[in-house]
């Protein structure tokens, strides 16, 4: 059995039918911003292995990481243990986030991370006698990853909330953000959430959304006031706030972090995706010294959370070389660019009857149509044109590693147009 078949046959799929899948392409190789199918074909790839990838492809900075660190040690566990790989990640990660974060979980996806902020938020309040403060409130087309608790404050539609009804946790939901980036703010958008913080604060312990870009839950990019407004209800309220930052963090939006287009802080963030360039997976929970003080005051003081592969020494070296290339600053111009020919060229399918709206921020290009696209055969027509772009719903967008060459954007932007035509 050739390995297309065997993989049909036997592995799942994100997001796909296990028994009829959607066809699925075998990568052989991947350098800067292409990908080498086994058919030989190379493709621009407009998705950066769904955020992560933002240097590119087999990058020799991060190889070397990978290679000194898997011929000094791969993984020891992280109780009772540490090491410079997880010690120099964490202090480069603390130059770069929102002021007042202090410490740091490593955790080993984006989804736990979130678990992670979501058990800390509850036992913070707990710890304080306020065991009532365990509800999370979250702006409607939210996604914050699969796990149950992180699935609880998907948005209840897009996250399939009826499936699960019975075993997942009652969250509150406020209207989605309306006022689009670069329009005038509405006050009429903070109200809902006004209401609700009126209402539940006494049962609130946190408010969790995505600071200005709403990724997987619809790619919509919000009004920077609207975060700046959550921030002022969670301090009023005493709630605190998580920003997930897992697919907005290390430049994306055209800020380092997306929480700075609103010149707010969380009081939890969470990291994840491009945290290693794409390399391996490695997420973190990071939080202010408020939090972690109450989280650890009274009993049982320690914070229950501790995955074997916690603070992975390969996954924190190839995180630090990948913060290092941020540190230089060179993404702000990459970021800058992307963003300039994003602007320069995707506006042109508003013209074509299937579009309904175009928004790009960053380095991210969205591209609404109307009706849900056929993602098997809108695919083959990406291959064909020589791209890697992975469409869901009504939602054909790209977020290009930073190195990409203003060529292999324009043949991103080009298939798109093409392909919508
Ligand atoms: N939060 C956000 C905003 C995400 O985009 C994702 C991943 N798509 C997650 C959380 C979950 O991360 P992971 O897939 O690494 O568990």
């Amino acid at each position: 059995m050739n390995s297309i078949d065997f993989d049909k046959q036997h592995i799942w799929h994100p997001y796909t039918s296990a028994v009829n899948p959607l066809p699925c392409y075998e990568v052989t190789g991947a350098q800067g911003a292409e990908l080498t199918l086994a058919s030989g074909e190379t493709v621009v790839d407009g998705m950066s292995s769904w955020w992560a990838a933002i240097h590119g492809y087999n990058h020799p900075e991060l190889n070397a990481a990978a290679h000194q660190q898997i011929d000094a040690f791969s993984h020891v566990m992280f109780g009772g243990l540490t090491h410079a790989p997880a010690v120099s990640l964490c202090r480069r990660l603390l130059e770069m986030v929102p002021a007042g974060l202090q410490r740091v979980f490593l955790a080993d996806s984006g989804s736990v991370s979130v678990e992670v902020a979501i058990k800390m938020a509850i036992q913070y309040w707990a710890c304080q006698g306020r065991s009532e403060k365990h509800r999370i409130v979250s702006p409607r087309n939210g996604y914050h990853g699969d796990t149950f608790a992180a699935m609880s404050v998907c948005d209840p539609v897009n996250g399939m909330h009826s499936l699960f009804s019975s075993v997942l946790s009652k969250q509150i939901f406020a209207p989605a953000p309306q006022t689009r980036f670069g329009q005038t703010f509405s006050e009429d958008d903070i109200l809902p959430l006004q209401e609700l913080f009126e209402q539940h604060h006494h049962e609130m312990a946190a408010l969790i959304l995505e600071p200005i870009v709403q990724g997987a839950g619809g790619m919509r990019m919000y009004h920077p006031e609207y975060l700046r407004r959550c921030r002022q209800l969670c301090d009023t309220y005493d709630v605190l706030l998580i920003c997930d930052e897992i697919a907005t963090g290390f430049g994306r939006t055209g800020k380092l972090f997306a929480c700075e287009h609103a010149d707010i802080s969380p009081d939890i963030l969470c990291l994840g995706k491009a945290l290693t360039g794409g390399y391996m997976t490695l997420a973190a929970t990071l939080c202010t010294e408020d939090v972690a003080q109450g989280v650890c005051q009274g009993e049982p003081g320690v914070f229950m959370h501790g995955p074997t592969y916690m603070g992975n020494p390969l996954a924190c070296a190839v995180a630090g070389a990948s913060l290092a290339i941020i540190q230089t600053g060179a993404w702000q111009q990459q970021v800058a660019r992307i963003e300039r020919q994003l602007q320069a060229t995707l506006p042109a399918c508003l013209n074509l009857p299937a579009v309904a709206d175009v928004r790009i921020l960053g380095a991210i290009g969205v591209v609404e149509t109307r009706q849900p696209v056929d993602v098997a055969r809108i695919q083959k027509h990406f291959i064909k044109a020589g791209v890697w772009i992975r469409p869901f719903g009504k939602l054909v967008y790209i977020m290009p590693p930073y190195i990409i060459s203003e060529a292999q954007l324009q043949q991103l932007t080009d298939a798109i147009y093409r392909a919508l035509s």
